[in-house]
């Protein structure tokens, strides 16, 4: 068994047991794997274990695995989530080669990936990214301006509005981190009880994963639990 498969195995486990804790099916939650930062070979290895979904932050290096993974086997696509901050002169690359994006957080940028969405491939699956604990450097819409901007998103024809993701500064304890969703979790809510048919909460990630499950999330985002340490990272293109 390889380290990534030993790996993959343990976080499966580590979600199961977290729903198990508060109730909830495991089939409700889904495991994003982020591969940024490592190679085809770390995605194959995850593929053959079993792995289908997976993450990607950096544009260029997203969609040049996206296309070697592609040509392995194209009848066995993958799924792509962009996950990284979005820029507008790399918004062409990510409606084109993605399926999903979560970190939308600004309307522009919103209509930019619609209208570049090519026609033959399906709408592009959307995420608005929120900012709730006013994170400085973060990007994501704050909670007082995400009505506005979901009501723009769904208007956009390419584009099909799925939920909501964040990512809160790292605090420590379980309670402290699951605290912090609840609030994603009650924007999400909100915009539901407003007529939104909103079905994925993208919460959680490797250091606070059993806290977002805790918190309602139907979707984890993990990358250091999978494939390993990252080296830093210098740029963020
Ligand atoms: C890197 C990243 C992740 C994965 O983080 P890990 O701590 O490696 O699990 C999840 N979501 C986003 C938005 C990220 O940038």
């Amino acid at each position: 068994m390889t380290t990534i498969e030993a790996n993959l195995q343990q976080v499966r486990e580590r979600i199961a047991r977290s729903c198990q804790r508060a109730g909830r099916d495991a089939r409700d939650v889904t495991l994003l794997a982020v591969s940024k930062t490592f190679d085809a070979d770390a995605v194959r290895q995850a593929q053959a274990a079993g792995q289908r979904v997976f993450g990607e932050n950096y544009v260029q290096e997203g969609v040049e695995k996206i296309q070697l993974l592609r040509s392995d086997d194209p009848s066995n696509p993958l799924e792509w989530h962009c996950i990284g901050p979005l820029q507008s002169n790399k918004s062409r690359l990510v409606a084109e080669h993605f399926d999903w994006v979560q970190s939308v957080d600004r309307l522009k940028i919103a209509q930019r990936l619609s209208e570049q969405r090519p026609e033959r491939l399906a709408p592009l699956q959307v995420c608005i990214q929120v900012n709730v604990d006013g994170g400085a450097n973060k990007s994501g819409v704050a909670p007082g301006e995400l009505l506005a901007l979901a009501q723009g998103v769904v208007g956009l024809p390419r584009l099909r509005l799925r939920g909501l993701m964040s990512v809160p500064e790292p605090v420590v304890g379980f309670e402290a981190q699951r605290d912090v969703f609840l609030q994603v979790k009650a924007l999400f809510d909100d915009l539901n009880a407003r007529g939104f048919s909103l079905d994925t909460l993208s919460l959680g990630m490797s250091d606070d994963l059993d806290a977002a499950v805790a918190a309602g999330s139907t979707m984890v985002r993990v990358g250091r639990a999978i494939f390993g340490s990252r080296p830093a990272r210098v740029s963020s293109a």
